[in-house]
């Protein structure tokens, strides 16, 4: 079998999926989208991705987001659209607002007030999501849910962001349905948010699920499902 056969199948798999969890939990499947995780697959293969129609795509790391994206933006094709998944740095703000449709991982106030400053001087708002660490595990990002709390008021008056939800990561588990509760403690955590802000934000989007739980995330309300390693399976 080619790359680009598994890549079709691989993706095939996962679309099924996630209609199928769809189905289960009364949801039209254009309420979710997938956003291809790269961050391990060479270059050929996110062209296969793109040619195969799947164009929302995720990378974890500052550099490789501008040099692939830059790559990719010289060749003819589809255009497609990044966004940044991991940990952003303030100092890579500069780097990645131009590039990033969304940025998911805003893990911190003053990464907040970082991207409002660039946002504010280039004179177009950021698209972003604030990370929770639900878990509470110490090798998690994010703001601890009542640390999001105390910090919302100042986080939904900085000018230049528009936050359009939240993100989190589910632990790992042994059985997908074990990461549920995570996730439905992120969905509780936005509309609590939802009900304390003005009408003005609007926190549509729930980033979460992966690989081994995008089903479980999506039956709890996920809007954006970021996975990596299924769409690569069987390739090395
Ligand atoms: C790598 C990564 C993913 C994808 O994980 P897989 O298990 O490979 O699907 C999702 N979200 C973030 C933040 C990541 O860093």
């Amino acid at each position: 079998m080619t790359a680009f056969d598994r890549i079709s199948a691989n993706l095939d798999r996962v679309r099924s999926g996630i209609a199928a969890a769809c189905a289960r939990s009364g949801r039209s499947v254009d309420e979710v989208r997938l956003v291809a995780v790269t961050k391990y697959a060479q270059l050929d293969w996110v062209r296969d991705l793109i040619s195969l129609g799947q164009t929302t795509l995720g990378e974890s790391r500052p550099h490789q987001l501008a040099s692939r994206a830059d790559e990719l933006a010289a060749e003819p094709g589809i255009p497609v659209e990044w966004h940044m998944i991991g940990h952003l740095q303030r100092n890579k703000v500069d780097l990645v607002l131009p590039i990033a449709a969304l940025i998911h991982s805003v893990d911190s106030l003053r990464l907040a007030q970082r991207i409002s400053t660039v946002a504010v001087t280039r004179e177009k708002p950021a698209a972003v999501l604030i990370e929770v660490n639900v878990s509470g595990e110490d090798s998690k990002d994010g703001f601890a849910p009542d640390e999001l709390r105390t910090a919302w008021g100042e986080l939904a008056g900085l000018s230049g962001l528009d936050i359009r939800g939240l993100m989190t990561m589910a632990p790992r588990v042994d059985e997908p349905a074990q990461a549920r509760p995570y996730f439905a403690r992120l969905r509780a955590l936005r509309d609590e948010l939802t009900a304390c802000s003005d009408r003005r934000i609007d926190l549509a989007e729930l980033s979460m699920g992966m690989s081994g739980d995008y089903e479980a995330a999506i039956e709890e309300g996920a809007t954006l499902v970021r996975v990596g390693s299924s769409l690569f399976e069987g390739l090395s």
